[in-house]
């Protein structure tokens, strides 16, 4: 059956035709190959025929479309389940969301009805990362099986589980990959990188976006396939570097978030060891558990906030679909594992040789059946767990507040409504006081917003709004330490630049109804718009960093007037058109000299060049303003022979490492840049982020890193050696300036508090 829903929350269920699974096509004669032949690519206009043709054919599958991505094409989810559920579908999703929110369960003989009528509900998801080729292809051999087999395994999954599977999460990815790649294969430039992001605005950033909810893809998944079943598991389907592990699968590696359920962390790392040895009886080698990832950001793990077990996996990439070989002297240490020497969690090395995409596609899709199994098999521990998470949310842990308030008054309008549209997209109930209240000491206005901490999801609401305490580990008891893999901060109160108050006590004040999700509200400061506007040139290389396509979300929600400017642009003069120009983050060595030559085809080769150095140094020369962030101040340290350099640089990262995390900055009230701000602001500090010395008169300091202890929240390692260090510096040049940031002032379109710097900046 096919579905076209324009609203992303489906409510009414349409009833599948009957038809025999004797029509249903196998992929080979649909596409005229088999699905995950070396060299070969579906695109998205194929695979979403294939759907269409399965929707058809079977009475176990619906297609839907959720909505439109970024670019325009159709995100759609498959529903694939036993007929005899699709025909009662609508009273089995009812069932699965009393078991998510128990307090709409009336007592014992109700949940006892639910536990024993409701089933699995699975998401996966696929193909998130578009480079990572595998699992959207993949995603049309599961779907095939599940409609076509009659064996008693694949009975026993259609009876027990409800899949939900979005076969791309990234629609625009996949086609432009599949393109690209295919245009390629058989030239000297077969498997050349893609020279633009994968997705639109924020490339593999894509799966960083899971408390913010800025991209399309995000928000059609978060509203059409999260929100609407509450799944008990999210399967992930990644891949990964190719001189390690064949594949990865749970137990995470410390550390976990503490606001994420403990029956849920050993609900993943059960399931996820299952899979392994499934994979593993199966004579499939190079398997390893516990390992590389860990699990303390929500920005990656939205499901851990709402009941769900997170399994992600990571498969060892080929090029593309060009396959590989892989010399045994390649394969070593990764992160609690060596992938040369057998252990507990790597107990059948792979052992080199060639590998494809072929390999890629057996290894996930037997991934997927492994854990599709595990749901079926423990139908009813899955719904117990789940309902048990969710009534412990409900009933507040002990080490959460009463309750977080986000009092009136603040002077923040834009960051609070940011916060609020997180929070409510999440599911969170947000209510409003209706008259002054007094909890405790504190005192707060009419109209201050009131997160309860006994809901469903208030682990969600929690971790936003705490400060991290990120843990301090070790990689044997007093060694270095255990580098983080990804942030360990996301404040919500810092990034956006409001108070929020965790309150404990009777909060005896009536409360509106929970407010609906509001839209952002982003509004452009006034000397960036009008007929005086400084005209803005934004850099965009062929290596294009995700900083700048972030950076052009946020302009883009500004409706800031900008032009992106390519290396032939600024070649060929279009500079004189313009005021300001932007170099995002991107290493000095990536703008001059970008992709090299015979790596990509030629127009993608090469970057600015002498020439376009020239350009920019005469650019600034008579008047211009160039403005560059992180490692792009190197550019410009070098072009205008300014004497400062990263003091951080010198550092070993067993002395000094900041992973992500939210660090003071003091302004200087006589830059510009600090217009209308206070003298203090959370920054978003970063692993390539910078804190320079300054030996040059030119040079005028904006802004330091805070002194004493800069940090806010997440962790530092030798937080002493920014303290107090120039973090924004200004130079007049010629007739005209530049402006260079030792910090992303965007980051991933999440650090409002610091957007008003970059638009100061612009003038
Ligand atoms: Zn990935």
């Amino acid at each position: 059956m096919i579905r076209r829903l324009a609203a992303a929350l489906a409510t009414a269920f349409l009833v599948c035709s009957p038809l025999t699974a004797q029509s249903v096509r196998a992929p080979r004669d649909h596409f005229g190959h088999d699905i995950g032949a070396d060299r070969t690519l579906a695109d998205w206009g194929a695979l979403t025929s294939y759907f269409e043709h399965l929707a058809q054919a079977s009475d176990r599958v619906a297609v839907d479309t959720l909505g439109l991505t970024t670019m325009g094409r159709p995100f759609v989810m498959l529903t694939i389940t036993s007929a005899a559920n699709h025909d009662r579908l609508g009273e089995l999703r009812d069932l699965q969301l009393k078991l998510a929110d128990p307090r709409s369960i009336s007592g014992e003989a109700e949940l006892s009805r639910l536990l024993d009528e409701g089933k699995t509900v699975v998401l996966i998801t696929q193909g998130i990362h578009a480079t990572e080729v595998g699992a959207s292809q993949m995603s049309a051999n599961l779907a095939y099986e599940l409609a076509s087999s009659d064996s008693e395994k694949i009975r026993e999954i259609l009876d027990n589980v409800i899949l939900l599977q979005i076969p791309s999460l990234n629609p625009d990815g996949l086609q432009w990959v599949a393109d690209w790649y295919m245009s390629l294969v058989g030239t000297e430039y077969e498997a050349a990188p893609l020279p633009w992001l994968y997705q639109f605005y924020v490339g593999h950033d894509n799966n960083r976006d899971w408390y913010a909810f800025t991209q399309e893809e995000t928000i059609l998944t978060v509203q059409g396939a999260h929100n609407a079943w509450h799944p008990q598991i999210v399967h992930d389907v990644h891949q990964m570097g190719g001189n390690g592990a064949r594949i990865f699968f749970p137990p995470y590696i410390e550390p976990w978030d503490p606001n994420i359920d403990p029956a849920l962390t050993a609900a993943v790392s059960q399931l996820g060891t299952y899979m392994a040895a499934e994979l593993t009886s199966q004579g499939k080698d190079g398997v390893v558990v516990n390992a590389q990832y860990d699990a303390f950001t929500p920005a990656r793990a939205y499901m851990h906030y709402h009941g769900a077990a997170r399994i992600l996996s990571e498969t060892a990439s080929a090029r593309m679909a060009t396959p590989v070989t892989i010399s045994p002297d390649v394969l070593g240490p990764g992160r609690n594992f060596n992938a040369a020497e057998r252990s507990w969690n790597f107990p059948s090395p792979w052992e080199g040789g060639d590998w494809g995409l072929p390999d890629i596609v057996e290894y996930q899709k037997s991934g997927a059946l492994a854990l599709l199994t595990n749901a079926a098999r423990n139908r009813r521990y899955w719904l117990e767990n789940f309902h048990g998470v969710n009534r412990r949310a409900a009933e507040g842990w002990a080490d959460w507040p009463d309750a977080w308030v986000i009092p009136s008054g603040q002077d923040n309008e834009a960051g609070i409504t940011y916060a609020l549209r997180s929070l409510t997209m999440a599911d969170v109930e947000v209510r409003q006081a209706e008259a002054p209240f007094t909890v405790g000491s504190s005192s707060f206005g009419a109209g201050s917003w009131v997160i309860s901490m006994n809901q469903p999801y208030a682990s969600f609401a929690n971790t936003m709004l705490e400060v991290q305490e990120y843990p301090d580990l070790r990689e044997y008891p007093g060694g270095p330490p255990q580098r983080p893999y990804d942030v360990t901060a996301h404040t919500l109160g810092y990034l956006l630049d409001f108070d929020a108050i965790a309150v404990d006590g009777a909060i005896e004040v009536s409360l509106s109804d929970p407010v609906a999700v509001p839209d952002f509200d982003f509004r452009l400061p006034e000397h960036l718009s009008g007929r005086d506007a400084p005209r803005v040139g934004l850099y965009k290389s062929w290596q294009e960093p995700m900083p700048e396509g972030w950076q052009r979300w946020v302009f883009d929600q500004h409706d800031m007037v900008y032009d992106t400017l390519h290396d032939a642009d600024i070649q060929g003069g279009a500079l004189a058109d313009y005021d300001v120009l932007i170099f995002q983050a991107q290493s000095a060595a990536s703008i001059r000299s970008g992709h090299a030559e015979g790596t990509v085809p030629p127009p993608y080769a090469g970057g600015l060049g002498d020439v376009g150095a020239e350009e920019v140094r005469a650019f600034v020369e008579r008047g211009g303003r160039v403005i560059a962030i992180e490692t792009a101040t190197d550019y410009l340290r070098e072009l205008f022979d300014l004497g400062i350099s990263d003091r951080t640089d010198r550092l070993p990262n067993t002395e000094f490492y900041i992973p992500g995390s939210i660090l003071r900055l003091e302004l200087d009230a006589a830059s510009e840049i600090a217009d209308g701000m206070r003298s203090e602001v959370a920054a978003w500090y970063w692993r390539s982020s910078m804190a320079f010395d300054v030996d040059d008169p030119r040079v005028r300091v904006a802004a330091r890193y805070g002194s004493g202890d800069p940090l806010l929240s997440g962790w530092v390692l030798g937080g002493e050696h920014v303290a107090g260090q120039p973090a924004i510096l200004e130079a007049n040049i010629g007739e005209g300036s530049v402006v260079l940031f030792g910090f992303q002032p965007n980051y991933r379109a999440q650090t409002m508090a610091t957007w008003p710097l970059l638009f100061n900046a612009i003038r």
